[in-house]
């Protein structure tokens, strides 16, 4: 569903993705992994396409996402294609980012009635069923800042479900969050992640989490891949030096 083919990004001298290589199946849920400025931020933000790649391709759902097919040539994508593909695409950042003067409820139905064209009604149910799902029924007439941030975080997730996304960025969700609320996201996403049939692709430092959501762990160390497997193989028997050593300072 995700995939990138030889993808290089370089902010100045800084090689930070360097023909990177890598795909996600339909429904399947990865987690990237390493060490702090190996490029997994990045990667999310050019799925977004808050920026775009030097060299390479990257499509998402069998459609290219920085570029279009024009008389049979593969050229830039306009900023419309853009777009389209990138409905395909929900993300949660480490700050939640909601809308402050509007309600709870009025967050999640936002863009659907905008972006997507949904009437007011059935983005309204939606975004009940979906309040329901993270465990905030009740906060429908809240704002934002009436929340604490773990369920301001959890708003933020039914707010990017809401745009009924083929897949999921998460951008270490829980990073900012008081310790003590850090379960309560984590435990929402577990739930989606073994109830739906979203594909995930996830940064963390989470690494119990990762473990239990994950069917593939990418582990990176200066803008490659430098070996993935089953989160059993990588946590427990990883091959190279590299991971060991980022594993016994995380774990
Ligand atoms: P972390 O775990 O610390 O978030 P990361 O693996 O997500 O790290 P990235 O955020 O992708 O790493 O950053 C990779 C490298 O790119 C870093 O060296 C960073 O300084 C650099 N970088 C990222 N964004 C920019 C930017 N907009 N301009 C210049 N350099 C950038």
């Amino acid at each position: 569903l995700i995939r990138f083919d030889g993808v290089t990004k370089r902010f100045g001298s800084n090689t930070v993705l360097n023909h990177l290589d890598f795909t996600v199946d339909a429904g399947k849920h990865v987690t990237l992994i390493g060490p702090s400025g190996s490029g997994k931020t990045t990667i999310l933000r050019l799925l977004m396409t808050l920026l775009k790649p030097d060299e390479g391709t990257i499509s998402v759902d069998g459609e290219y996402l920085t570029h279009e097919e024009k008389n049979g040539k593969l050229v830039p994508a306009g900023e419309r294609h853009t777009r389209e593909v990138r409905k395909k695409i929900g993300m949660v950042f480490q700050q939640f980012n909601l809308f402050p003067n509007m309600k709870v409820l009025r967050n999640i139905t936002e863009a659907p009635v905008h972006v997507l064209g949904m009437s007011k009604d059935e983005a309204t149910e939606r975004g009940r069923e979906l309040l329901d799902l993270v465990g905030l029924s009740d906060k429908a007439d809240a704002y934002p800042n009436h929340l604490s941030g773990g369920q301001q975080q959890r708003v933020a997730i039914a707010r990017a479900l809401a745009m009924r996304p083929k897949v999921l960025l998460l951008d270490e969700v829980t990073s900012a969050l008081d310790p003590e609320l850090v379960a309560g996201v984590l435990d929402v996403l577990r739930d989606i992640a073994h109830t739906t049939d979203i594909t995930m692709l996830v940064v963390t430092h989470e690494m119990n989490f990762a473990r239990d959501i994950s069917d593939d762990v990418l582990m990176f160390d200066a803008g490659r891949v430098i070996e993935s497997g089953p989160p059993e193989k990588i946590f427990s028997e990883p091959e190279h030096e590299r991971t060991r050593e980022f594993l016994s300072a995380v774990l």
